[in-house]
């Protein structure tokens, strides 16, 4: 398959050269020229998340080096239950569980995925392959989780000091290792430059092979689909009818891998998107104007973005703004709403959220009548004891912390300390 720039379709490349550079040379966005189309024929009967992700991927990584590789990356990325769990709702709604990787949270998918992939088109290399990762939280453990001990490639995060909750704080730093935590004295926007300057100074991309594994690159996109269509095949095999989606979203990179895999055929109806109190794209969707702005703080802190990266791609497939509002809708939650919505599901579903996922289960309850009698799924990005000092008080207990997760958070924290100059990021790389 040939992948475009979303701002020139001369700018082409295979899909293992999009994995590698992350973003396309002119600035712009890796996408298919073509998508494939698959009938719900063509995929296996059955559940199993690695075989049903093998027949959706095989015709992206047809005719690529990566090819004959996918079934084993797939096996080895998801090697981790995705459980989707019916509510004890009186229409039909289920809780897609996207959090029992080892970071707990869906960004999992995406960075297995995709250290998977780098990892075997680098083994021939003689270069060390460096991954810079600017993180507000939760990209940068997984990533770190995703590539630790992979040889011949290191792996650099950085974050913003005191910025980070402090369970995050442990997953960016308990590696050792090929895994550096830099703790940046600035702002997330600050790490997000230092990685830019680093991939533009001549003397670091001479000694070393760079490489990005932020939420732009396609390697993370497509892994995403592939819980798509395992729900909405299950979904349509129970029920005979389509699956409507309601995804948590800030870049959204989760949500387009959604529409893709709608796109490609699967058995998918609307696609809702829930925002927190980040409006920029509600505002889009209802004026036609495009207004990225600076980011608000919200219990939903990984969905803080207020210009989406991945609008880039939703665009580019629906260029007019009449058709996109046909294809997705969104709805934005406040952190009010966050919290009472997690006191309710508690109290009645028996189902304690994460604020992200709360903000999906809010936008449930806004739905018409007439759509709730459809078979919905509520995407849950995060497991909630991810989130305790917003979490615990509200539903009145503990929430006990997933085994893989509680030995992340049991190791010693190492980490750099450095300013936000790039003088200071050359000299941990030299
Ligand atoms: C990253 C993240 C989101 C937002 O996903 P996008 O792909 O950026 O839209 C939502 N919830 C959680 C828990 C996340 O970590």
């Amino acid at each position: 398959m040939k992948l475009i720039s979303t701002r020139n379709p001369h700018v082409q490349a295979t899909v293992s050269e999009a994995l590698r550079r992350g973003i396309a040379p002119d600035g712009g966005l890796y996408v298919p020229e073509a998508f494939p189309r698959l009938t719900v024929a063509a995929f296996p009967q059955t559940d199993d998340l690695p075989a049903l992700a093998h027949a959706f991927l095989a015709p992206f990584f047809a005719g690529d080096t990566l090819a004959g590789q996918l079934r084993d990356i797939v096996q080895e990325a998801f090697d981790f239950p995705v459980p989707l769990v019916r509510l004890a709702t009186a229409q039909d709604a289920s809780l897609l569980e996207l959090f029992h990787g080892p970071t707990a949270a869906f960004k999992d998918f995406g960075a297995r995925f995709l250290a998977g992939c780098l990892a075997r088109l680098h083994q021939t290399s003689e270069r060390t392959l460096t991954i810079l990762v600017a993180t507000s939280g939760d990209t940068g453990g997984a990533v770190a989780a995703a590539f630790h001990n992979r040889p011949g490639i290191e792996v650099i995060v950085l974050y913003p000091r005191g910025l980070v909750s402090p369970r995050q704080e442990m997953q960016l730093t308990c590696w050792g290792g090929n895994i550096t935590s830099c703790s940046v004295e600035g702002t997330f926007d600050d790490c997000q430059r230092l990685v830019k300057e680093a991939f533009a100074d001549p003397t670091v991309a001479a000694h070393r092979e760079l490489s990005s594994a932020n939420s732009i690159n396609i390697g993370r996109l497509l892994p995403q689909a592939c819980y798509y269509v395992q729900s909405s095949l299950a979904t349509y095999r129970r029920t005979g009818e389509l699956a409507n989606y309601i995804v948590p979203s800030g870049n959204l990179g989760n949500v387009l891998s959604c529409v893709w895999a709608r796109r490609v055929g699967l058995p998918i109806g609307e696609i809702v998107m829930a925002f927190n109190e980040n409006r920029t794209v509600t505002d889009y969707l209802s004026s036609g104007q495009w207004q990225p702005r600076a980011s608000l703080a919200t219990l939903a802190s990984a969905m803080d973005v207020g210009n989406p990266s991945n609008m880039e791609r939703l665009r580019h497939l629906h260029p007019e703004w009449q058709v996109l509002i046909g294809q997705v809708s969104g709805m934005s939650v406040s952190d009010s709403e966050i919290k009472a919505r997690i006191q309710t599901a508690e109290r009645t579903l028996k189902q304690t959220l994460c604020p992200h996922t709360a903000c999906a289960a809010e936008v449930y309850e806004r739905l018409t009548e007439a759509q709730r009698a459809k078979p919905w799924i509520w995407v849950a990005t995060a497991h909630p004891a991810k989130f305790p000092e917003t979490v615990e008080p509200l539903v009145g207990h503990e929430v006990a912390v997933p085994p893989s997760l509680a030995r992340l958070l049991s190791l010693p924290k190492q980490v750099t300390e450095i300013k936000a100059e790039l003088s200071a990021l050359k000299a941990v790389l030299a």
